[in-house]
């Protein structure tokens, strides 16, 4: 018998307790002192392999976000594998890829500044969850039915079916993170689907978990001249015509890895790739290493997702409710953004919260503003993947591409987040205005040329984005021009955006001459060409300009709170070479402690 019991209020109701509902939830906890908080979900609180989902491989951003906001460091490390950069794989002749000398490579070859993780996903759901009841949300099993949207502050419902009654929650704020069910996104007609939509990008998956592998059939772990990190700890990108392939390591006593490939339709059409069988043959042909590999253990799933991208007109409505992770945008795994997306988003909506709760005035005016940036970041990832279709299994061009893409990751992304420039309200319209005029200018051309060589399959060498020896000086890609991370600049505002963006700029202007020169020769002059150099250096001008603004309004703040209050406090530090009695009080002190914990347990059992 069904029966509607009577609702329960909270402060935000959360739909979905996957990757985005459990991280959001103990965000929302660890800020907001006394927030009530109602997650939903399905699927049982114990987690089985039937569980096991996407997304279990993180980059600098949700490593951060994971360890630093979230205080997972000392879980992530006992329970998850650990990160060695990106890896990308190229065949020297596709008909024969039998081991790891058939490929071109470029190997991550030290431990990144900032370590990152990989993850066996089912396990830190179930985790988390425990842990967001622990600190007082309260968790329904069960599937949302319903919710109603009601303008601006008014209270929304929730209607939830839990075994067989339904029950309605009401809050001011509702969160969507139930993932492809796209909860709010069809009741608001919200989503965007459709290449057009997507900067033409159509793609597919279809992905396997095999345990117990042999991993010495991907590498044996000794290169002694070639690495000062593990090769296998990295996330392995296996490239080829229209398709690459990610190789992930998920857990490390049942040696489990996750091998899925991303298809361009245009390439690779679904009836080819959609079932196992197909898989694998796929593999068979194709990239042999991997056919070896999953073979050598055995298979814990299969899955096949026709449509990957997708994207959302709006990320955090003006009537309380929000939309992230799948359940707002994604648009291929390539490089593992899906869950940097998230952590951007995770902060904006905490911050809008707080804000709303608190009656703050400026609290529309932060929720317009971290919709636009979080528009913004994501079209940039999604202009990433654009063409890739015909790029993917250009060993010369993709490493080109995936160089560039590096310096705007290490130089500008990663100290914009450590920095809290996302939820900084005089520097997000200016970022939003630089990027969109970027995306539709230099981005655009920049795509354009890649692919105009890849057709007269030109080779212009191999770029190594690990490497500092290829640019100018000792540049390499992974530099962040700011030592936020040496000297802890984690508050916000206080690593030095302008810095950073202001060097990228100059080196990119380096990069693009030095691409154009090696792929056109003196087609670098073409007016285009020098336009977008000298767009480059304009750019690096304009920051260093916004730079001595920053320092000027900064020059009294601390590089860190902490630090300088330690500093502070130790003005006053004498040596004192002294130590307290103890030797007289050994027997007496023990035999309290025992008799305090004898009587302290006797109380709790009577
Ligand atoms: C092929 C592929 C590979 C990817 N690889 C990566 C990667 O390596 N790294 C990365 O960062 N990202 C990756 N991603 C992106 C990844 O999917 C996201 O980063 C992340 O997993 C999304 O998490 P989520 O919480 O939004 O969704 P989910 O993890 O799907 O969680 C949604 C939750 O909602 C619940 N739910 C469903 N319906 C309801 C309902 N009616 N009521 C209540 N709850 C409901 C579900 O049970 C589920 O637990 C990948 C994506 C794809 C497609």
């Amino acid at each position: 018998m069904y029966h509607t019991q009577s609702p329960e209020e909270y402060d935000v109701v959360i739909m979905g307790a996957g990757f985005v509902g459990v991280c959001q939830a103990r965000h929302l906890l660890l800020n907001i002192p006394n927030i009530k908080i109602a997650l939903i979900d399905p699927r049982p609180e114990e987690r089985t392999q039937k569980d096991l989902k996407l997304g279990e491989s993180m980059v600098e951003v949700a490593a951060l976000f994971v360890g630093k906001e979230l205080g997972l460091y000392d879980y992530m490390t006992e329970n998850h594998p650990p990160k060695y950069g990106l890896n990308f794989h190229w065949a020297k002749d596709p008909t024969k890829t039998e081991t790891t000398d058939d490929y071109y490579h470029i190997w991550n070859n030290r431990q990144t500044l900032l370590a990152s993780f990989q993850m066996n996903r089912a396990k830190f759901e179930r985790d988390l969850l425990k842990m967001n009841k622990a600190m007082g949300a309260v968790f329904y099993p069960g599937r949302v039915v319903d919710v109603d949207l009601t303008p601006g502050d008014a209270i929304k419902t929730v209607k939830v079916k839990v075994e067989d009654s339904y029950l309605e929650l009401r809050a001011k704020h509702v969160i969507d993170g139930a993932g492809r069910k796209f909860i709010i996104g069809k009741k608001t007609d919200n989503l965007l689907f459709g290449a057009e939509n997507l900067f033409g990008v159509d793609t597919g998956s279809a992905w396997v978990r095999v345990k117990n592998v042999d991993r010495t059939i991907f590498h044996n772990g000794y290169d002694p001249n070639g690495a000062t990190c593990s090769h296998y700890y990295g996330t392995n990108h296996w490239f080829g015509h229209g398709h690459w392939l990610w190789m992930i390591p998920t857990e490390k006593d049942s040696k489990e890895i996750s091998i899925g490939i991303s298809q361009h339709r245009s390439a690779i059409p679904d009836n080819q790739i959609n079932t196992q069988e197909k898989f694998y043959a796929f593999l068979k042909a194709n990239h042999k290493i991997l056919y070896w590999l999953v073979m050598s253990g055995e298979n814990v799933d299969f899955h096949y997702l026709p449509r990957i991208s997708h994207t959302s007109k709006t990320f955090f409505s003006p009537d309380n409710w929000y939309v992230l992770g799948d359940a707002a945008c994604i648009f291929d795994p390539f490089y593992s953004l899906g869950t940097t997306m998230i952590a951007f988003a995770i902060e904006s909506v905490t911050e809008i919260v707080r804000a709303k709760l608190a009656g703050e005035p400026d609290a529309e005016r932060k929720r317009a503003a971290y919709n636009e940036f979080n528009l913004t970041y994501t079209r940039i990832n999604n202009h990433l993947i654009k063409e890739h279709d015909k790029q993917l299994g250009n060993a010369s061009i993709m490493s080109w591409r995936i160089y560039q893409d590096y310096m705007w990751w290490f130089g500008v992304i990663v100290p914009m987040y450590a920095g809290k420039w996302h939820l900084d309200l005089d520097f997000i319209p200016r970022y939003v205005k630089g990027v969109q005029t970027n995306l539709n200018g230099y981005s655009e051309h920049l795509c354009q040329q890649f692919s105009e060589l890849v057709a007269q399959g030109k080779n212009i060498g191999f770029m190594d984005c690990y490497r500092a020896d290829q640019l100018l000086g000792n540049y390499h890609p992974l530099e962040h021009f700011d030592n936020f991370v040496e000297n802890t600049k984690l508050e916000p505002r206080r690593c030095n955006i302008f810095a950073c963006m202001k060097y990228t700029s100059f080196y990119t202007a380096i990069w693009y001459a030095l691409f154009l020169w090696k792929g056109f020769g003196f087609g670098l002059l073409k007016p285009r060409n020098l336009y977008y150099l000298f767009y480059h250096l304009n750019n690096a001008i304009q920051c260093a300009i916004g730079e001595i603004i920053y320092k000027r309004f900064t020059k009294d703040l601390p590089a860190n709170s902490q630090i300088a209050k330690m500093r502070q406090e130790f003005t006053t530090y004498r040596h004192q070479p002294q130590l307290q009695k103890w030797i007289e009080n050994v027997e007496v002190s023990v035999g309290k402690e025992f008799n305090r914990s004898v009587v302290g347990a006797n109380d709790q059992r009577s």
